[in-house]
């Protein structure tokens, strides 16, 4: 059995000619391919699969996971999957939710989708201050910054800055700041779907899941922080009525984001399954030894799944 993973899936928006995303064509086509060659599992198969520990029927087909609740998920998915009678899993930072504000990460995505990466980069030259820069990196940073002025991919560099030599306490300021300099709003209630809509869609079958409050590298916190981080996310979901199955699913994904003690937590809340990004597919061994942390297909592995 596979399971997909898929982020942006939308059309093209002019006020972000730079963006990335699996254009909703393609994800329709991607759809008739894995129809066409394994077969979606339903949900009461999958139900079965994790009450049985065995993937018995199911064995062979595609599950499919939606990841971090933007509005395109709602507007294109949703609806695409209504129409097939199909299903997915859908997991939800509930930061934005409880705090009115686009995630870091995100809004990341969105500058890099509205403006040139050389733009984006000066910009954030011109804000960054020496002082800003987390102790150990700064010797890296100014051989890597001052070293390599030509030819660099301005969007990779100013991703590098902002993720991994800016100190974590300044890092939403100066996105803040960058933003504010090249005149760009962030809309959070356009950017990630409703929370009427996310009743809407698991009442109309899907399931709905913790991708925690705020979509830390879970594996640089504390076992008290990311306690937290779960706990809060779940009852923020209970809270609007979206839980029946309870499922996780990592944030970045890959071994080295998560630990022990997000699998503790995990075990100790009574999560049924989580996903991991691990490019395999699921066995039923995974199903007693690594339910936690589910292997997942990205859906660029696959026809038609390449962004645009
Ligand atoms: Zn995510």
């Amino acid at each position: 059995m596979k399971s997909v993973m898929y982020h942006y899936v939308r059309e093209y928006n002019s006020e972000l000619p730079f963006f990335r995303f699996l254009d909703a064509k393609n994800f329709e086509k991607q759809l008739d391919y894995f129809d066409a060659e394994y077969g979606f599992v339903t949900k009461e198969e999958w139900l079965q699969v994790l009450n049985k520990k065995s993937l018995g029927s199911a064995k062979g087909k595609i599950i499919l996971t939606f990841d971090d609740a933007m509005s395109c998920h709602y507007d294109y998915v949703f609806q695409e999957l209504k129409k097939r009678g199909l299903w997915g899993v859908f997991y939800v930072p509930t930061q934005p939710y409880t705090k009115g504000k686009i995630l870091d990460v995100h809004r990341i995505h969105l500058l890099c989708g509205a403006f040139e990466g050389i733009k984006l980069l000066s910009t954030l030259k011109e804000l960054l201050d020496e002082r800003m820069l987390r102790d150990k990196k700064i010797k890296e940073f100014r051989e890597h910054t001052y070293t390599r002025q030509e030819n660099y991919d301005g969007v990779s560099e100013f991703k590098r800055i902002l993720n991994y030599f800016v100190s974590y306490q300044y890092k939403e300021g100066l996105i803040d700041a960058v933003a504010l300099e090249l005149g760009f709003e962030f809309n959070v209630s356009d950017f990630y779907v409703s929370v009427d809509k996310l009743t809407e869609m698991y009442l109309g079958g899907n399931i709905i899941g913790s991708h925690t409050v705020s979509h830390p590298v879970m594996s640089k916190l504390s076992h008290v922080e990311q306690r937290s981080e779960i706990i809060d996310s779940f009852s923020f979901l209970d809270g609007i009525g979206c839980v029946d199955v309870k499922t996780y699913c990592h944030p970045y994904g890959q071994f080295h984001s998560f630990n022990e003690a997000t699998v503790d937590t995990l075990n100790s809340n009574n999560v049924d399954f989580s996903f991991n990004v691990e490019s395999r597919d699921i066995c039923d061994k995974d199903l007693s030894s690594s339910i936690q942390f589910l292997p997942r297909y990205d859906c660029n592995l696959f026809p038609f799944g390449k962004a645009s």
